[in-house]
């Protein structure tokens, strides 16, 4: 699959492009933040490129620049959340068996909370 700036199917796209609504809670040029509807942790936030790429892998071929930002972009919201001091994890999941079910590339930001070992 190759990317292209934005995907009409894409759930994240869609997002991204407000026409399906979310809990935004920061955007840059590159990145939007929003809240997981199903959160797994007391912040439980999606980071994701602007930019259409089915996975973190793709993404870093592609824009790493934009990779980066993700990153970047986590770790303000965790220092605005006040999770940044007790710690907080960053994951990407990638294809099926680790459990992708939205084929746009997705930082999870997750804290608030002891998250135990490797997936909390
Ligand atoms: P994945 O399992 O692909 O790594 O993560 C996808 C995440 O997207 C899941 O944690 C799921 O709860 C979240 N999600 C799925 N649909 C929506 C939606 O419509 N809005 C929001 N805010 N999150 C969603």
């Amino acid at each position: 699959m190759t990317s292209s700036d934005t995907q009409p199917d894409c759930l994240f796209c869609r997002i991204v492009a407000g026409e399906i609504p979310a809990t935004v809670v920061a955007e840059t040029d590159t990145t939007v933040a929003f809240r997981d509807i199903n959160p797994h942790a007391p912040t439980h936030v999606l980071v994701v490129p602007r930019e259409h790429h089915q996975d973190a892998v793709e993404l870093a071929e592609q824009s790493p620049g934009v990779l980066a930002d993700l990153f970047t972009a986590a770790g303000r919201i965790a220092a605005a959340e006040g999770i940044a001091a007790d710690g907080y994890r960053l994951l990407f999941n990638t294809g099926a068996d680790a459990g992708q079910t939205v084929p746009h590339a997705h930082l999870h930001l997750l804290g608030g909370r002891p998250l135990g070992g490797l997936v909390g």
